[in-house]
């Protein structure tokens, strides 16, 4: 089958270098394999995105010469997609309508849940839905994490397709626009692999295709916090500091050229595609106490 993979960041602040070893690491699987790569901005949340920072992302991806194909698809232009995903899910009997707080959810304290609405098929504004997870084991094998199960039933419980405020979550969107696109190799943040056994669950109720899957390990800080614009992580330089390519690079375990055989970004990523071996890939990519980002 040929390759399709996508980058898919949410514009809520610029790329940093965490964003970037999720680019990097998806585009040199994608063109190692003679495959596309697709940008898609995850702008579904409105409230969080912060104004400006869709552009800004384009221009960090230019900058470091990773290259996308074909059209951005922006999420904010699929609610007529994510509703006919939803249509369907009715129709089957896969849905509910939930008016549980997240208050009284939390104090239950599980995290799972514990099925409260189900008997609720009739469609009502004031609710939001959710998905009826089947009983059952979902298990796939990451590239880098290995094999991976989880019952969502017992572990997740029924989850959000579309919140109370009218928001389709991220389940639901990731799961649609991988389908609508193609994408055969999702490779993206290890934050997200507690995520995969439900878009699986979600892919096999729509019956779509599931995608391969690669999670990258995490940029964390020394002491094993993330790097995220919460800990103030510093947005990707523009114009691009080819030591950051490299340093992602090697933070995901690939063998780099001298910086004298490659020294601009063009260099360094070609190289990058050429030499990708996603078994080099290390399940932890820790910061030393004390580097900066900014080499
Ligand atoms: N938009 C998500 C993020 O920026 C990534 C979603 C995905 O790759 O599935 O964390």
């Amino acid at each position: 089958m040929h390759y399709t993979g996508r980058f898919a960041p949410s514009p809520t602040g610029p790329l940093h270098f965490g964003s970037l070893l999720a680019a990097v690491g998806s585009y040199c699987d994608a063109r190692a394999a003679g495959g596309r790569w697709l940008l898609r901005m995850e702008d579904i949340d409105a409230p969080r995105a912060m104004p400006g920072a869709s552009d800004q992302i384009l221009r960090q991806l230019e900058a470091y010469g990773l290259a996308w194909d074909g059209p951005v698809l922006y999420q904010s232009t699929r609610g007529d997609e994510y509703l006919a995903a939803l249509e369907q899910l009715q129709a089957q009997g896969d849905v509910f309508w939930c008016r549980c707080s997240r208050t009284e959810l939390a104090r239950l304290g599980t995290g799972v849940y514990p099925g409260t609405c189900r008997a609720f098929t009739t469609p009502r504004s004031d609710a939001a839905i959710r998905l009826r997870v089947p009983e059952g084991i979902t298990s796939f094998k990451d590239v880098v994490f290995g094999p991976q199960e989880e019952s969502v039933a017992r572990q997740t419980g029924d989850f959000v397709l579309r919140r109370r405020d009218g928001l389709f979550s991220y389940q639901l969107a990731v799961v649609v626009d991988d389908a609508a696109q193609g994408v055969t190799r999702v490779v993206r943040g290890a934050d997200l692999l507690d995520n995969t056994a439900r878009q699986i669950v979600l892919q096999q109720r729509l019956g779509l295709a599931s995608p391969t899957y690669l999670h990258l390990p995490l940029a964390v800080h020394a002491d094993g916090s993330k790097l995220s614009k919460q800990t103030h992580a510093a947005p990707l330089p523009v114009p691009a500091s080819p030591g950051l390519l490299r340093q992602a690079l090697q933070r995901l375990g690939q063998t780099l050229l001298p910086p004298e055989e490659a020294a601009s970004c063009a260099d360094i990523l070609s190289a990058g595609v050429a030499n990708w071996d996603p078994r080099r890939v290390r399940v932890e990519a820790r910061m030393a106490p004390g580097e900066t980002q900014s080499s």
